[in-house]
C-alpha cells in the first residue's frame, strides 16, 4: 500500500494510491497517526479499501506529509562512506544519533523556507523509516516486524547553525520546513530490497547526489534495533537513515549552498520523487 496525506496544510486527510491514482480514505481512517500504525490499523485498510467505493482525488491537489506529526524524527549521522568522506568525518564505530524537530515536517512540494539569518542551508537526500508496532529493546532480527513502511525525506540542514554554532546538531537540523516527508508511505512489501535503493537529488536540474542504501555502514534492522536499546520507539515515529555524498558541505574546490529562487529534486527507487522550491524568509 502507498499512504498519501491531502489538503490544505493542517487539515490533511489520508488517502492511498493505487495504480497511479490518488484516493480520499478519511471515510475509513481518521489520519495516519500513533493510532493507526500501533493498531491494526494497516492491515485494516487494506482489506477495507478492496470493497469500498472510494472517492478519487485530483491529481493536482496538495500533497501533505505522509504522517500526521510524530513523537520524535530520530536522524542517523555520517551512515555512507562516501559521505564521511566528503565531510573529512571519520567512519563512526557506532551510529551517530540526533534529534530534528517535528515542527519541521511539511508536505514533499511544499516550499523550502532559508532560515532567517542562514549562510549555509544545505539538501540531504535520506531514506526514511515509519515505526509501526512500539519497539523498546528489539533485537535485529525482530527489528522488520517493526516497521510500517518507508519514505522519501530531505533531511536539510543550516551548517553554520549545525557545527560552527556550539554544542548538538538539532540546531540545524530543525528549522521551519526542513523536513519534507513523502510523496507517500510504501508499506515494506511494495519495496523489493531496502537495502539495494537507488537515492539521488538535483539542484536547478543538475545531480549532486546519487547514491544507493546498498552502502549503508549500518543496514536498516541495526538501526531500528541500535536506536531502540537507548528509547522506545513509538508508532509513527520516524528514523532517517543518513545522506550519500553529494551535499553542498561537500562540494569541490569549494562548498556551495541554497539560495532563493534555486529548485530541489529527490527521488529513491520505489519511493517517488519530491520538489521544493527555495524561498527567502520574509518574516520579521
Ligand atoms: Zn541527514
Amino acid at each position: 500500500m502507498k499512504l498519501i496525506r491531502f489538503g490544505e496544510p493542517g487539515a490533511e486527510k489520508p488517502g492511498v494510491i493505487i495504480n497511479e491514482n490518488y484516493f480520499d480514505v478519511s471515510a475509513l481512517v481518521s489520519d495516519y497517526n500513533e493510532d493507526f500504525f500501533g493498531g491494526d490499523g494497516l492491515e485494516k485498510l487494506k482489506k477495507d479499501i478492496e470493497s469500498a467505493d472510494l472517492p478519487q482525488v485530483d491529481q493536482g491537489v496538495r500533497l501533505g506529509p505522509a504522517l500526521a506529526r510524530p513523537s520524535k524524527i530520530v536522524c542517523v549521522g555520517l551512515n555512507y562512506k562516501d559521505h564521511a568522506a566528503e565531510t573529512n568525518a571519520a567512519i563512526p564505530p557506532e551510529p551517530i544519533l540526533f534529534f530534528k524537530a517535528t515542527s519541521a515536517i511539511v508536505g514533499p512540494n511544499d516550499d523550502l523556507v532559508i532560515p532567517k539569518n542562514s549562510k549555509k542551508t544545505d539538501w540531504e537526500v535520506e531514506l526514511a523509516i515509519v515505526i509501526g508496532k512500539k519497539a523498546s529493546y528489539v533485537s535485529e532480527e525482530d527489528a522488520l516486524n517493526h516497521i510500517a513502511g518507508y519514505a522519501l525525506h530531505n533531511d536539510y540542514s543550516e551548517r553554520e547553525f549545525q557545527i560552527e554554532r556550539n554544542g548538538q546538531w538539532v540546531k540545524g537540523k530543525s528549522c521551519d520546513t526542513f523536513a519534507p516527508i513523502g510523496p507517500f508511505i510504501a508499506t515494506p512489501d511494495e519495496i523489493e530490497d531496502v537495502h539495494n535503493l537507488r537515492l539521488w537529488l538535483t539542484v536547478n536540474g543538475k545531480t549532486l547526489q546519487d547514491g544507493n542504501t546498498s552502502n549503508f555502514i549500518f543496514n536498516v534492522p541495526f538501526i531500528v534495533s541500535y536506536i531502540s536499546q537507548f528509547m522506545t520507539l513509538l508508532p509513527g515515529d520516524v528514523i532517517s537513515t543518513g545522506t550519500p555524498a553529494g551535499v553542498g558541505l561537500g562540494q569541490k574546490p569549494e562548498p556551495w549552498y541554497l539560495k532563493a529562487g534555486d529548485v530541489v529534486e529527490l527521488g529513491i527507487d520505489g519511493l517517488g520523487t519530491s520538489k521544493q522550491e527555495v524561498k527567502a524568509y520574509s518574516g520579521q
